[in-house]
């Protein structure tokens, strides 16, 4: 296969595309479905349209679907990691998430990657140690997707519910693909994933933050905070210490007016570098204004870069001191401890 990837078109797009080559309008909507909605990655199976069609296609244009190279399965069976190679040999991680395998209403959750790996070279993080990366395209984001969603059948549950953008790369310095790989997601023809069901993950690009919110979709919005001062943030996180603890509180505050979303900011605890009681205070001091939710996250090990996680003790306290000054804290449990399961790990190890 070569050509455009149809993958990565939307409605009108494909429209276009089919009127080009002189088919009927109706031929764009039967295809549209079977690459949106059924995942397919080639046109031999797509039996609704006549032989000519597909053969045109398969010559002319391509359907881009990642390879698994690796898959890892974790103990309590409620993650699996994938290392997906692109068509030009790049790698990246997808992660499934699985919750509430036995209610009625289970919760399957794919955490997409946006980048090969990323600029933002925060110093906690596997991805950033990665030299060569590119932008993914919306068609490769919607692959993830849709790995996940026939993994989660084979696993019993009922397809993917969620998806988070928060696997390797920075999703808001590859905004345009991001927001037409959720639009296509988001598609009543196509996975139907309902743009509340989506959450962002950024470390905290203002001006991007700021674009997001005029696109008028209730899509959650998570920043990578782990820093509740300048100084600290701008060791941890260089790239996005770029703007001001300031600028970026009032890009969340406007992201929510607009959005109606609650953001939520991520704070990850790293042993002997932000975990103290003075560190609490401080995130506390912070955010006492605001309606953010904390979420806790103790850090996963990156011994090359001296990060651990701080004792369980100290975990309690730290989100002991946050509640105790008002602030709504979640501890988010740790999946996949014994599968690599944090970004960038598992093609690190590959490498
Ligand atoms: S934590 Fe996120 S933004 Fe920072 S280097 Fe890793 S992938 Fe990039």
């Amino acid at each position: 296969m070569s050509g455009i990837d149809l993958r990565g078109l939307n409605k009108s797009e494909l429209a276009e595309y089919i009127k080009s080559i002189g088919e009927p309008a109706y031929r764009a909507k039967q295809l549209f479905r079977h690459i949106q909605k059924h995942g397919a990655d080639d046109f031999q199976s797509m039996s609704d349209l006549p032989e000519s069609l597909r053969s045109y296609l398969s010559e002319n244009t391509s359907l881009v679907m990642p390879k698994i190279i690796d898959q890892q399965t974790s103990a309590a069976e409620d993650t699996v990691k994938l290392l997906l190679e692109l068509a030009d040999g790049e790698r990246i991680e997808m992660v499934l998430m699985l919750y509430e395998r036995w209610q009625a209403h289970n919760r399957a959750t794919c955490c997409v990657s946006s980048q090969s790996g990323c600029a933002m070279n925060c110093r906690f993080c596997a991805t950033a140690l990665h030299e060569h990366f590119r932008n993914l395209t919306a068609g490769e984001i919607v692959a993830q997707v849709q790995i996940a969603d026939k993994l989660a059948y084979d696993m019993g549950f009922a397809g993917i519910t969620n998806i988070v953008y928060m696997g390797m790369g920075e999703p808001l310095a590859n905004l345009d693909a991001v927001k037409k790989s959720l639009e296509l997601l988001n598609d009543e023809d196509g996975m139907n994933i309902g743009m509340r069901r989506i959450t962002i993950s950024t470390c905290g690009i203002v001006p991007k933050i700021r674009e997001m919110a005029l696109w008028g979709y209730q899509i959650g919005l998570a920043v990578s905070l782990h820093a509740a001062d300048q100084q600290l943030r701008q060791k941890l996180m260089p790239g996005a210490a770029h703007y001001s603890l300031d600028e970026l509180l009032d890009a969340c505050k406007y992201y929510r007016e607009k959005s109606g979303r609650r953001v939520t900011a991520e704070y990850a605890l790293f042993a002997g570098i932000n975990d103290q009681p003075s560190d609490a205070a401080k995130l506390a001091n912070l955010l006492t204004e605001s309606d953010i939710l904390v979420n806790i996250i103790p850090a996963n090990p990156l011994p090359e870069a001296g990060i651990q996680p701080p004792e369980e003790a100290v975990i309690n306290n730290f989100c002991h001191l946050l509640e105790e000054k008002g602030l709504n804290v979640q501890l988010r449990r740790k999946r996949g401890a014994d599968i690599q399961a944090a970004c960038g790990q598992l093609r690190r190890r590959q490498a």
